[in-house]
């Protein structure tokens, strides 16, 4: 299996040539045609397996063949991770992968635990925001980000933020997106009270499960 045959926007797969990756991994060969498509999604797979870029390249996707977003504080792609760390490597991805669209993409990573008045500012025009629970409900509160445009909301990492405690703000958040959106989930694990949220967040969706031996 190659790349090539997601039918991905030709900057997207040469940017993901130029970091040295020569297939796609399971979930990434099972999860971009399904996103691609439009539909919810659930991902399972374990640490490791590259379940970022699933989601990152059909974002980028859509953006690629839509027209310039116009500047705002409203995004129209939200992930929620569960630490500044992820945060971090997540844009980091989105980066890498952004160079030499149809029209520049504005990715930015914010989290707590460092002063939020640079990140209120940084973050006027951002398309593609990742962003921790807690300081994401600081910025809108202080109508830094309006929330009422995301089209695509993912998760990842969804377990481990329920296991950190984040699902009052999590629900928070929900309640300040529109109700059409795409909505993606990752997680290595799947416990009840995940499948709880699913059953909430997600629409009609597909689901792939790539287990531990594949
Ligand atoms: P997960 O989120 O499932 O833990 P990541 O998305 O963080 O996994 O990816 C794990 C590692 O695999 C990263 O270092 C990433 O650069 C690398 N990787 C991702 N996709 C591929 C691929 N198709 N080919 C080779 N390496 C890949
Ligand atoms: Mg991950």
């Amino acid at each position: 299996m190659s790349f090539v045959k997601l039918k991905l926007h030709p900057s997207i797969l040469s940017n993901i040539t130029s970091l040295g990756y020569e297939s796609p991994t399971p979930i990434q060969a099972q999860a971009i045609p399904v996103l691609i498509k439009g539909r919810d999604l659930l991902g399972i797979a374990k640490t490791g397996s590259g379940k970022t870029v699933s989601y990152v390249a059909p974002i980028l996707n859509k953006m690629a063949y839509g027209h310039a977003p116009k500047k705002s504080r409203q995004p129209k792609v939200l992930v929620l991770v569960p630490s500044r760390e992820l945060a971090i490597q997540v844009v980091e991805v989105f980066k890498e992968l952004s160079h030499k669209l149809p029209h520049p993409i504005k990715s930015m990573a914010i989290y707590g635990g460092v002063s939020i008045n640079p990140q209120m500012k940084a973050i006027f025009g951002v398309d593609i925001l990742i962003a921790t629970p807690g300081r994401l409900l600081d910025l809108q509160r202080s109508s830094a980000i309006d929330l009422s445009k995301v089209e695509t909301l993912v998760l990842d990492e969804a377990d481990k933020m329920l296991n950190l405690g984040f699902e009052k703000e999590m629900q928070e958040i929900f309640e300040l997106l529109p109700g059409k959106r795409q909505n993606m989930l990752f997680s290595a694990t799947l416990s009840d009270q995940l499948a709880g949220i699913n059953r909430v967040l997600l629409s009609n969706p597909e689901v792939v499960e790539i287990k531990d031996n594949a």
